[in-house]
């Protein structure tokens, strides 16, 4: 239709297949799917084995430019890439989705479903709900910081002998160790079976975490833009016995179960993982771990079904995973490793598997391939790289752009010099995914202001700048139909020779593999580290997490850490004020600037149009 109607008012156009029918269409038998109402199924992981043999897909990433704070539409491609791949050229093919976050979602950006016809469909169960993945990740996450708090408290209260007279209760007039506290007696190097048998000295070992407060660094988590959370005290009830410390909430896309969920291969791997992460050191300055606590195999519990990835559809009727959703400013930013490969082997040999990273190629891909790929072993045979005209002439000196208000004209009316002036931005991208060694197409999504001479400069200089192709794409107003030009560059390029490597070795110290992002990603001239960042860096090279790839956080809004600084900035030193270390999610996490992990609402934030009509339960206002 043109006028293009709105997301929401498509997306309930549609009626979408009952899941069971999607299922069957795309091979999975009906004991692999758990169904949740009438559009979405968990699918189980024992697809993954039944199907080992089977050959792999394609695999295609698709990343961006610098965006504007709108998104230039990512999630919107990767829908019409499917749509045309499946609907159109009658290729198999699988959409690898995020799930969105609430807080964008009632916040600045509204939901994260793709857009016009290029959608996931219902949308609103899509941004909602979904099937409860988030709120397992946000139990689990405050479920391992009560732990903690509780944990020191009752240390501080309770005698050795009281103690473990709690934690090792007798049960049936027996005494017995559960099987995590053998493993921690094992690694305390006491090998004794009965507990009646343990000395003193061992039973304080045993009993004594010895957590150093002001070491924590496991925050609590709500998926909600709470920005008052940024600095809160904790226990501060009588009943806490002055046990009063600051901390803080983390939007709950940036916990590092929510990492752990994305970069996990199996349910054995998720646990191991799970047990693994450092929650803070005691007072010798060793990390305490959540098995420590005693809490893994809760966690493992809390997240069992959160593994599976969910099954949905687009607006034309072909398949979707939606799976983990972490930001790529603040976490690594992409969808679920155990979705891209069941995706895999789903769609055959000759099909596609589309996944996508979040904000700019700087950030997102750069994880993807550093991160991700190194923790699922696949190696992708193309990246999209999306472009607007409006984010280049941003780019190119053109006025703030700012969610909630209008265009300004610079936006609506053609502007060559600008969209001329901006392409730098584009062409800085393609040059950061040339240093993986795979091959480039940039995916011009075109708005309807663009105009023809805008349009063809653009995939000009992308072609000129060493894109294997560049393709003006229609799919947000013509559904798959408008993607086609774009899938058959897709498949092309995916068959050119690519020579896939990571950008640093592992092993080289956490600085420097800090700098070679900083220096050949963003283009900085160096790196200044902050003397807690410094502090940090040599506690953990010293605990052994020294090889683990880096997880930057930093302001998707510019290449560099200052967000208003467009285009290509050059000679900016990179601040790194803090550095975290995520040791189940297998990552080194530095803060760059000022980075928050809580985000804020803004004066009007989309929740003001959201509304249900009480009559038809419908929702309203979701875009
Ligand atoms: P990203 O994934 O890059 O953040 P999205 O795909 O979520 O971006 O798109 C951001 C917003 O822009 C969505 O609301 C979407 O409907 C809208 N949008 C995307 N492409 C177009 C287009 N070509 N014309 C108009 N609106 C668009």
């Amino acid at each position: 239709l043109s006028p293009v109607p709105s997301d929401i008012e498509i997306s309930r156009a549609q009626s979408p297949k009952a899941v069971d029918v999607l299922a069957k269409e795309i091979g999975l038998l009906t004991d692999e799917i758990e169904i949740y109402g009438q559009t979405k199924a968990k699918v189980r992981l024992s697809l993954l084995e039944r199907l080992k043999d089977q050959p792999d897909g394609k695999y295609v990433l698709v990343a961006g430019i610098t965006p504007t704070p709108l998104g230039e539409g990512k999630s919107t491609v990767t829908i019409g890439l499917v749509q045309a791949l499946t609907a159109h050229l009658n290729i198999n093919s699988f959409a690898c989705l995020r799930q969105p976050s609430q807080g964008p979602t009632f916040g600045v950006k509204g939901g994260a479903a793709g857009g016009g016809y290029a959608q996931v469909i219902p949308m609103e169960e899509f941004n909602l709900h979904l099937t409860g993945d988030i709120h397992a990740i946000t139990a689990a996450n405050n479920l391992l910081a009560a732990a903690i708090d509780a944990r020191i408290l009752h240390e501080s209260t309770q005698s050795d002998k009281a103690l473990y007279n709690r934690l090792v209760p007798v049960v049936n007039g027996v005494r017995g160790f559960s099987p995590i506290q053998f493993a921690r007696l094992r690694r305390l190097g006491i090998n004794k079976t009965d507990p009646g048998t343990l000395t003193e000295q061992e039973i304080s070992k045993f009993v004594r975490l010895d957590i150093d407060p002001s070491t924590i660094t496991w925050q609590r988590v709500v998926d909600t833009n709470d920005r008052f959370l940024r600095k809160i005290t904790v226990g501060q009830a009588n009943t806490e016995k002055g046990f009063v410390r600051q901390a803080q909430f983390d939007i709950a896309v940036a916990s590092e179960i929510m990492a752990i969920l994305a970069l996990t291969n199996s349910l054995e791997d998720m646990k191991e993982r799970l047990g693994k992460m450092v929650v803070a050191n005691d007072k010798k300055g060793e990390p305490v771990t959540a098995e420590d606590l005693g809490v893994t195999g809760a966690l493992a519990v809390l997240m069992k079904d959160a593994i599976k990835p969910t099954l949905m559809q687009t607006l034309e009727g072909t398949p979707v995973f939606v799976h983990a959703g972490p930001f790529a400013n603040i976490a690594h930013g992409n969808s679920s490793v155990l979705a891209d490969k069941i995706a895999l082997k789903l769609v055959g040999e000759k099909g596609f598997v589309v996944t996508e990273a979040g904000f700019g190629a700087d950030i997102g891909m750069e994880k993807f391939f550093n991160i991700k790929c190194r923790a699922s072993g696949l190696v992708p045979s193309v990246v999209v790289l999306v472009a607007t005209v409006r984010a280049l002439k941003m780019h190119g000196g053109g006025p703030n752009v700012t969610a909630g208000a209008p265009l300004k004209k610079e936006y609506t009316e053609e502007n060559l010099q600008l969209v001329a002036d901006g392409c730098c931005n584009l062409q800085k991208q393609i040059q950061i995914t040339q240093l993986f060694g795979v091959p480039v197409v940039v995916a011009l999504n075109v708005f309807k202001t663009d105009s023809p001479a805008e349009i063809d400069l653009v995939c000009e200089i992308a072609k000129q700048s060493g894109a294997f192709d560049a393709v003006p794409c229609n799919h947000w107003s013509d559904g798959g139909r408008g993607a086609v030009k774009l899938a058959q560059a897709v498949e092309k390029a995916a068959n050119q020779k690519k020579s896939f490597k990571y950008l640093y070795s592992l092993e080289l110290p956490i600085v420097e593999k800090i700098r070679i992002i900083a220096q050949k990603v963003y283009g900085a001239q160096d790196i200044e580290l902050s003397p807690a960042a410094q502090s940090q860096i040599d506690r953990y090279t010293r605990q052994g997490f020294g090889d683990l790839p880096i997880c930057m956080a930093k302001t998707h809004l510019s290449l560099s850490h200052q967000p208003e600084r467009k285009g290509v900035p050059t000679g900016f030193i990179l601040p790194i004020s803090d550095v975290r270390a995520s040791i189940g999610a297998g990552f080194i996490y530095p803060l760059v600037g000022t980075m928050s992990t809580m985000p804020g609402l803004p004066t009007r934030p989309c929740f003001y149009d959201i509304d249900l009509d009480p009559v038809t339960e419908q929702v309203k206002g979701l875009f």
